[in-house]
């Protein structure tokens, strides 16, 4: 027998874990794949409670799996999980694949250690391995199927810790900005700006300099090739791509070193373009690209502190790091906390009727006021487009239902003004979800929006709490 998703010795090649999986499945021989489909398929509830009780066994899997809900449920997706990598069926390879990656995601939002995987796929393939021995008489099938077996179990948690690393580094990342914006500090982008400032306001300064010793044509500063130009053709492109004040700041630099400087180089020849007049359009000039950068880097001021620009509500990237928070604080202090997803009802009929300005007005009005009901340790978030985040910390069920009715009559009373002194009556639909002790935030926030799309089904303009 074969397995020819290796390369041969010595020559080793990458290939795609999709190819990988499917040629170890070709590679086997349809005796091997049927033994190892039945036996994985009449143990998988005994394999899968032996790997429960081996993980639980272990002092800090209990802190992790400990809840009822993820008991039930690890035990019958984990009999689901041997049945699809085992299954005899021809199993789409990509989805394979996919749910690997998936299974690998939730254990790092939870932070189940990863050694505690690898602990019970060990175990999961040991027990596999004795009940195959059981099961053939015959020495050559039996040692292609344990190895078989063996293989496929490697390659499903290879894939696993991949998606695991990838998701654990990620979420240290933004663990970090969190930390550093909480702490109001973002040093890096506030030096440079003060740095670009004063580099524009020395160029400025040469110029003159410059002009005063009644220059010869062609010996004027370029902007271009000053320090601030440096920066911002190799730097500034990087550092704020795709925002739309590169160009206007591209288009000013073309116009001061391609226009401006030849006219003044050139300024008693040119009847007409008086020096008082030409440093005047140059102020203006450089007036203009002071400003265009200032938007530049308070945009990027704003994206890096963590606050949606048009709410200044928290950035949703920073949900993952706040909700691991609270879920271990809630678990520690043995405390509630609570999520309200709130959906502006019918928000794109604002939008088509009054316009795309009165819709942001709206949404800058809806963030003010659920800022303003809240208290200041709760975190509100802007989660989509119209959609905001509340995590009510340590509160009751019934307080978090009763905060977000409040909410919710505070919206259908107020008045929502989209200029010219209009004003509009919005509403919202909330979806409320307590905590209730499962360990991944994406399993909370899931029954948030459940309940909220409840609310939406059942008229909008209401409350409702997750069961
Ligand atoms: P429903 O009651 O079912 O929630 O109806 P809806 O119209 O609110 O439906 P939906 O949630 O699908 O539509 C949201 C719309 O919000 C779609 C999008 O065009 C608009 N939108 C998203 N972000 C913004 C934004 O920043 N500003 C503005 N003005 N509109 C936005
Ligand atoms: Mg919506
Ligand atoms: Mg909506």
């Amino acid at each position: 027998m074969q397995y020819s998703s290796q390369a041969p010795e010595g020559t080793p090649h990458h290939h795609a874990p999709e190819e990988e999986w499917q040629a170890l499945v070709d590679s086997a021989t349809p005796a091997c794949r049927q033994l190892v489909a039945e036996v994985a398929d009449r143990h998988a509830e005994a394999l899968s409670d032996r790997f429960y009780a081996v993980m639980m066994a272990h002092p800090r899997a209990s802190a992790f799996l400990a809840h009822d809900v993820v008991h039930e449920r690890l035990r019958a997706s984990m009999a689901r999980w041997i049945r699809e990598i085992y299954g005899d069926r021809p199993s789409e390879v990509a989805t394979l694949v996919a749910h690997q990656r998936h299974v690998g995601e939730v254990h790092a939002r939870i932070q189940l250690p990863i050694h505690l995987v690898a602990r019970g796929a060990r175990t999961l393939k040991r027990t596999l391995v004795e009940h195959l021995t059981a099961a053939c008489g015959d020495p050559v099938l039996r040692q292609e199927a344990e190895r078989y077996a063996g293989l496929l179990m490697d390659l499903a948690q290879e894939l696993m810790s991949e998606a695991y690393m990838r998701n654990t580094q990620r979420g240290a990342r933004t663990d970090e900005a969190y930390r550093l914006f909480s702490l109001g500090q973002n040093m890096s982008v506030e030096r440079e700006r003060e740095r670009q400032r004063s580099v524009l306001l020395e160029w400025g300064q040469e110029l003159l300099f410059a002009l005063h010793r009644s220059p010869t044509p062609g010996a004027l500063p370029r902007l271009a090739h000053s320090e601030f130009g440096l920066w911002f053709n190799h730097k500034a492109a990087a550092m704020f791509e795709g925002a739309p004040e590169l160009d206007s700041i591209t288009e000013i630099i073309e116009r001061v070193d391609d226009t401006l400087l030849p006219q003044l180089s050139g300024h008693d020849q040119q009847v007409g373009h008086p020096i008082p007049q030409l440093i005047m359009t140059l102020q203006t000039e450089l007036d203009n690209l002071k400003f265009q950068l200032n938007t530049l880097f308070e945009r990027q001021l704003e994206v890096e502190n963590g606050r949606d620009t048009l709410t200044r509500l928290l950035n949703r990237r920073f949900l993952p790091s706040v909700m691991s928070r609270e879920i271990k604080l809630a678990n520690e202090r043995h405390t509630q906390f609570a999520l309200l997803l709130i959906d502006v009802d019918h928000f794109k009929r604002i939008n088509d009727e009054e316009g795309h300005d009165a819709g942001d007005m709206v949404l800058q009005q809806a963030a003010m006021l659920v800022l303003n009901s809240v208290r200041n340790g709760d975190f509100v978030f802007r989660y989509g487009g119209e959609e905001l985040l509340v995590m009510l910390v340590e509160v009751t069920p019934p307080v978090a239902q009763r905060i977000a009715q409040d909410l919710c009559e505070r919206f259908a009373a107020a008045d929502f003004l989209v200029g010219q002194g209009r004003k509009l009556h919005v509403t919202v639909s909330v979806g409320v979800a307590v905590y209730d002790g499962h360990p991944d935030f994406q399993h909370l926030i899931n029954r948030a929006d459940q309940a909220m799309y409840e609310a939406k089904q059942g008229g909008r303009n209401q409350v409702c709490l997750a069961r």
